[in-house]
């Protein structure tokens, strides 16, 4: 047996395998393991079926004419170099460009990193974590002085006297993670949920307040002037632990109540039981998802959230405070160690001159050799063709995951050379020049890092198929031919070891969190920084992380950037996961369990809107945004509201339609809300077509 964790997402959930002559021959959840205790939803107890899956790429491919054809690795291998130098020496070292995933181990995600700034000396890399975790991340750090998604361990949900969800729905997202949360209900917690579909998450609650989509911001400020006006803000806490209230305070002077229900749609009564609840717990949490995050103003919506948590005295108080629920498997520690744009090891800047020398000191290299801070995800992938000319892609699907989707797509189709590693032919990888094969999750060793901080070890349990190479070998390959393999091992222990070193001192210290102290089974929680810390489970019990000790409150108010609708797109669309797909779908669309369970995306349209518009359940439908449209089926539902449709975004198509209007400060997209028209077709499904501009 095998103690290793789910592919798929932030949880992580404990699993053990299973193997007998050479495969893996059952999956169950690990009862030891603190966050599922044995469970798992049906991805993870189904991730078998893509191990071995008819589809599995298992040999290099090259692109000659219009097919992918397999290669040896040596070609393929000698081929990328060759573009790299070709594409360096003409137009200069950013025009090769890295495209990551939140799905990396930290291992991989730290050797991209290292191999986007030392082998190719390129500015040029960002990740898929951006349209996921960015704004929270943003909104963190500026607020508390870190990024850590959960600052407390999750079973602390279940200690919380009231729980208010924000664009969260856990239920369907990581049904194990309900455990916490049925566990704080049995004990009398009362619990509310902010989303605008009665989700089955809000469905256990005792409260659901379905505001427009887009409007979080407006109603968090509308709760804090409540909070204000009805004497409910800890002002002892807010006078010694934070700094900055003032000006919050005159920010959301003017959002009354009877003003903020004409803006969210929510009723006062139900904006000022639900901050009397917050105030008046013993312990209190508000937790947001990507709901509330991914809009162009998601990181002020979070800050307007944690102004709230802060004013409430709550955060760093057993059992309460503000958190956000990390999406993808590794959407914590692939956000920690170099892939961003911005960013070195350890949650350090890559603008900042001692943390470039730190960092160029573990690495071996001249710290003037590191390049400046790049563009962000969507900037990188509109810049294809123009600025970047050549792409590597790993673990990413952006023509079905980007926002704007078949523009990013456009934008590919003009690159001189696409390399993708993958462990399928995803709709990104199809398009490639060449694809390299990549190991799964059963088949690989390193670590990762999920929603609450906590490292862990991802353990091999079998030999991948031959022809298939780790990222780490890859990455190494191609380091060599540019002359510079001496610098990427291809040990994942290490490459930790040496990210540990990395990450020392810095705000995601590694520095005590060994290999052998996972083994061992050790709990850590990232800040350790020496072999005998016992890791930090709860952050900000006394201090935050800004250099005062203090929490700052930020005055946020609404910008009003999200589409207007109007009579020829008078919807509101809004997008988000479904219960048995996760991200793209390259994986899920694959296991025949899954894609029987959800063989489709389905929007959701109340009934009214779909008598309104003659439609009934089932009827195919055109969705038209002002980018593109699509066809999908609908499902007539009243968890929706009147004037929102609601599309899992797991199937291509669906984010032709999404905006990509960005967040100014973390550069998220707006993928929760755009103005769209919804019309009948009589035709089959067919392919998305653009909107003629
Ligand atoms: Fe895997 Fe997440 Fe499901 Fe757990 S909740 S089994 S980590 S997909």
């Amino acid at each position: 047996m095998t103690a290793t964790h789910c592919p798929y997402c932030s949880l992580q959930c404990g699993i053990e395998l299973e193997t007998r002559a050479g495969a893996v021959t059952a999956l169950t959840g690990l009862e030891s393991f603190p966050t599922n205790r044995g469970g798992l939803c049906r991805k993870g107890s189904t991730a078998l079926e893509l191990l071995a899956h008819p589809e599995r790429l298992t040999s290099p491919l090259l692109r000659v004419g219009d097919e992918l054809v397999p290669v040896d690795w040596d070609t393929a291998l000698d081929r990328v170099a060759a573009e790299i130098r070709r594409v360096q020496e003409r137009y200069g070292p950013d025009a090769v460009g890295c495209f990551g995933g939140g799905g990396l181990t930290n291992e991989k995600a730290y050797q991209f990193g290292k191999f986007a700034r030392v082998a190719l000396r390129s500015a040029s890399i960002d990740y898929n974590g951006r349209f996921c975790m960015s704004s929270a991340a943003a909104a963190a750090t500026r607020s508390f002085g870190i990024d850590r998604g959960l600052p407390f361990p999750l079973p602390d949900i279940a200690e919380a006297d009231v729980l208010l969800l924000v664009g969260s729905n856990p239920a369907d997202t990581m049904p194990p993670a309900m455990r916490w949360f049925e566990a704080g209900r049995e004990r009398g917690a009362e619990h509310i949920v902010v989303d605008p579909r009665y989700t089955a998450t809000a469905a256990a609650a005792h409260r659901h307040l379905q505001p427009v989509p887009g409007t979080d911001l407006a109603l968090a400020n509308g709760l804090l002037h409540i909070a204000i006006a009805d004497g409910l803000v800890d002002e002892e806490y807010v006078r010694t632990r934070t700094t900055g209230f003032d000006e919050v305070r005159r920010a959301v002077r003017a959002d009354w109540p009877d003003r903020v229900e004409r803006t969210t749609g929510v009723p006062v009564a139900a904006l000022r039981a639900t901050v009397h609840a917050l105030a008046s717990a013993g312990q209190a949490m508000i937790l947001t998802a990507r709901g509330a995050e991914q809009h162009a103003d998601g990181t002020d919506t979070v800050t307007a959230w944690i102004n709230l948590a802060l004013a409430l005295g709550l955060q760093g108080r057993p059992g309460s405070g503000w958190a956000t629920v990390t999406g993808q498997g590794n959407g914590q520690g692939g956000r920690e160690h170099g892939q961003k744009a911005d960013q070195l090891p350890g949650y350090r800047k890559l603008a900042d001159p001692a943390a470039r020398a730190h960092v160029a000191g573990v690495w071996g290299v001249d710290p003037d050799s590191l390049p400046q801070p790049g563009v962000s995800a969507y900037e990188l992938l509109d810049s294809l063709g123009t600025d970047v000319k050549m792409l590597l892609l790993g673990a990413s699907n952006p023509v079905v995951s980007a926002p704007n989707a078949a523009h990013v797509r456009r934008r590919m189709e003009s690159l001189d050379f696409l390399v993708v590693t993958d462990f399928f032919l995803s709709e990104s990888a199809r398009m490639a020049d060449v694809v390299f094969p990549t190991t799964q999750f059963a088949e690989e060793e390193g670590t990762l890092t999920n929603l609450e901080g906590r490292v862990l070890r991802r353990r091999k349990a079998v030999e991948p198929p031959a022809g298939v190479r780790s990222e780490l070998e890859i990455w190494h390959a191609l380091a060599a031919r540019l002359g510079r393999g001496e610098f990427f091992p291809t040990e994942p222990r290490e490459v930790y070891d040496e990210l540990r070193r990395a990450s020392a001192g810095g705000p995601a210290d590694y520095a005590g969190i060994s290999w052998e102290r996972l083994d061992a089974g050790e709990e850590l929680f990232w800040p350790c920084p020496s072999d005998d810390h016992p890791g930090t489970p709860r952050l900000f019990a006394e201090l935050f992380a800004h250099p005062d000790g203090k929490a700052r409150f930020m005055a946020v108010t609404p910008r009003g950037v999200t589409e207007r609708t109007d009579v020829t797109y008078p919807f509101l669309l809004t997008t988000g996961r479904s219960r048995a797909h996760y991200q793209s779908g390259t994986q899920t669309r694959r296991s025949p369990t899954l894609a029987a369970a959800e063989p489709e995306a389905l929007a959701e349209v109340h009934p009214d809107l779909a008598r309104l518009l003659g439609l009934t359940d089932g009827d195919l439908v055109r969705l038209t945004t002002r980018r593109a449209s699509a066809e999908v089926r609908i499902r007539c539902t009243r968890t929706i509201r009147r004037d929102t449709v609601f599309v899992p975004f797991h199937w291509p198509g669906v984010n032709d339609l999404t905006s990509a209007r960005l967040d100014p400060t973390s550069r998220m997209p707006e993928f929760k809300a755009c103005a769209v028209a919804v019309s009948r077709v009589p035709a089959p499904l067919s392919t998305p077509q653009e909107v003629p501009a």
